[in-house]
């Protein structure tokens, strides 16, 4: 099938090199926008500079084209686009959709995360310090992953209002990544499991901001033996560019495909043109997570 209006995306946060968990992720979106004949766009989300390591960027860049995943157009750093997303807050705040909020994060993590509304109504003004959240609307969002199927989130009792700017003044995940995706014309956005339960929100926030929404599919999560996500966090091991081959006939084996030995001399190139032929994302397991 080709889809020439197809625009995908790896969108890594610049925290560390490349792990296991997040060539994962690459690969997947690569090889869906590849065999659908659409641009794979590159996004380096570096909006949180004190989670950020310096030099990671570049790194990661250089990791992809190492592996054979070259980007179509030009890469999009978050950090430039900071007055794009002041635009948005105001947009909504100028609808009376937001409010400011000084709940702890202890406290919310006592409500389980499900923020109760404390402060919708308290009218707190603009002392700096304060995080602004986003009044939602009793409403369940429904769409249907292209890999787990249909998706059912309660925002009211599942998430609550929610962040889009936090109290050190940085902006929340959930109110850039919706930016820029429409920014970036993205249509389809293959990505990891832990992302699903934020999907509802951006749908959401797409809707109030009369944006299109793009299809989504999430791919398992690629753990360790404890059952924790590979991550920085976990001390994940960087990828070792020298095994490459085998790195990339791994990470095609845990989407569900059969890679055939001889692949193990070609190179990545060569690797990317097999994995866009035989690429077919209803072989990627439904599930949240897998051990490898
Ligand atoms: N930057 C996010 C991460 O590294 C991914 C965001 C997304 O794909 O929407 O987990």
């Amino acid at each position: 099938m080709t889809n020439h209006g197809y625009v995908g995306r790896f969108a890594p946060s610049p925290t560390g090199p490349l792990h296991f968990g997040s060539l994962v992720a690459a690969l997947a979106s690569y090889l869906d926008a590849k065999a659908n004949d659409g641009k794979w766009l590159v996004r380096i989300e570096d909006l949180d500079p004190p989670r950020e390591v310096t030099g990671s960027s570049t790194l990661i860049l250089k990791q992809l084209q190492t592996l054979g995943m070259n980007w179509d157009d030009a890469v999009l750093y978050q950090s430039a686009r900071l007055s794009a997303y002041e635009r948005i807050l105001q947009q909504l705040e100028s609808r009376e959709y937001c409010f400011k909020c000084d709940c702890s994060r202890q406290r919310v993590s006592e409500l389980k995360g499900v923020y109760d509304g404390r402060c919708r109504s308290r009218g707190l003004d603009s002392n700096p310090g304060l995080a602004i959240r986003l009044k939602i609307s009793p409403k369940t969002v429904r769409f249907a992953d292209g890999i787990q199927g249909v998706f059912t989130q309660n925002l009211e009792h599942e998430v609550g209002d929610f962040i889009l700017r936090r109290r050190d003044g940085l902006f929340a995940y959930q109110l850039a990544v919706v930016a820029d995706d429409a920014e970036q014309k993205i249509t389809h956005i293959v990505r990891g499991y832990d992302l699903l339960s934020s999907t509802p929100r951006q749908i959401y926030l797409q809707e109030l901001l009369g944006l299109p929404t793009p299809s989504y599919a999430h791919i398992p999560i690629v753990v360790n033996e404890l059952g924790q996500k590979l991550s920085k966090q976990h001390f994940a091991e960087p990828i070792n560019l020298k095994n490459a081959p085998s790195l990339l006939i791994s990470a095609l084996q845990f989407l569900g495909m059969k890679p055939p030995p001889t692949l193990i001399r070609a190179a990545p190139a060569a690797l990317m043109a097999w994995g866009a032929e035989h690429w077919d994302i209803q072989r990627v397991p439904k599930l949240a997570k897998m051990t490898w």
